[in-house]
């Protein structure tokens, strides 16, 4: 069996192509483009790649997308400040705002995630936006796993009834992730197992998945004899390892022995990656129209 590639970059572009009608309409309508701030700190060269592939994508569709750039040696209390004060629209109007992690070690995430407004946090990582996935009504749901909901709907992919295996269980992937396959509906519906570093038999677990999700960031963690025959994987994970003079990126899952017995099976790269990018796309899309609805209301 050769498994079906679940092909995220095609996916993603189909996304862009709706939205950015209805971009270029709401825009026309507030008189200005929707626009997200990004907030990056420090000068790790991975997240400034993943904040150019945001921005080249929020300008793809007609979004404004403006990157503050923050010295390493900044504070939390700076930090949050600065976070306020975007919030307030003191640096112009953000109608989405993101700040890109990790942050460095001195800097205390929490408190800088819970800095941006719940009605622009596009990333979904505020406490309010976590606390409302997790009761069911969601409001902006983190991207990562946003995409592979999205994902697995566009493959036609039950979930309804399935063991679902996720193997992570972070704030911004593997726990949304399983509230969001354990949810009520499509894409819902499924008996989620989480796993993580202190799972015993790691092997056991995810030998009975119907649909195995990786998110870990260890490189080629999930082999073959770990993947029930004709499962579903999806791997979120990202990972750079030396390839002689050259690096590469990889996933979590040891690609072609798996895709050899998987039904279907996520690239790395062009699978997950291009799908959260396009959820985020979305979602400050969401936010923006929600606030020009909220100020017609109030007028
Ligand atoms: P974290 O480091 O926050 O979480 C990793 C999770 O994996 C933790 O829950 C950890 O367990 C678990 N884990 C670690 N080692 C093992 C092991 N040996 N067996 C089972 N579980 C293990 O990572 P993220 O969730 O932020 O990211 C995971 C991967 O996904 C990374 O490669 C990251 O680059 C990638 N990523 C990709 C995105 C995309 O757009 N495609 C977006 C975001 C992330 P414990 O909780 O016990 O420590």
């Amino acid at each position: 069996m050769t498994a079906q590639r679940l092909d995220g970059r095609k996916l993603a572009k189909k996304i862009e192509h709706e939205l950015a009608p209805k971009v270029a309409a709401l825009a026309s309508e507030i008189g200005r483009p929707p626009r997200l701030v990004v907030v990056l700190v420090g000068d790790v060269a991975a997240s400034a790649s993943y904040v150019k592939s945001k921005a080249a994508a929020a300008k793809r569709v007609g979004i404004t997308a403006d990157v503050f750039s923050i010295p390493e040696s900044t504070t939390t209390a700076e930090l949050v400040s600065t976070v306020e004060a975007i919030g307030r629209d003191e640096h112009g109007p953000a109608d989405g705002i993101l700040v890109q992690l990790p942050l460095p070690d001195h800097v205390d995430a929490r408190a800088v995630l819970d800095a941006v407004p719940p009605d622009r946090d596009v990333d979904g990582f505020h406490a309010v936006n976590a606390g409302l996935l997790s009761q069911g009504r969601p409001h902006f749901i983190p991207c990562t796993a946003a995409g592979v909901q999205r994902m697995l709907l566009d493959a036609g992919v039950e979930t309804r009834g399935k063991h679902a295996v996720i193997v992570g269980r972070s704030d911004i992937v593997g726990k949304p992730l399983a509230l969001l396959l354990a949810s009520r509906g499509p894409g819902g519906d499924a008996t989620v197992s989480v796993c993580h570093s202190h799972t015993s038999n790691l092997k056991e677990v995810t030998q009975q998945a119907d649909i195995l999700i990786a998110a870990v960031g260890i490189p080629q963690l999930i082999t073959a004899d770990m993947v029930k025959p004709g499962a579903v994987v999806v791997d979120v994970g990202i990972n750079r390892v030396l390839d002689g003079d050259t690096s590469r990126l990889v996933g979590d899952v040891d690609y072609d022995p798996v895709s050899t017995i998987a039904e279907a099976i996520s690239p790395v790269p062009g699978g997950v990656g291009p799908l959260t990018v396009a959820m985020l796309l979305e979602n400050t899309f969401s936010a923006a129209k929600e606030r020009q609805n909220l100020s017609q209301t109030a007028e």
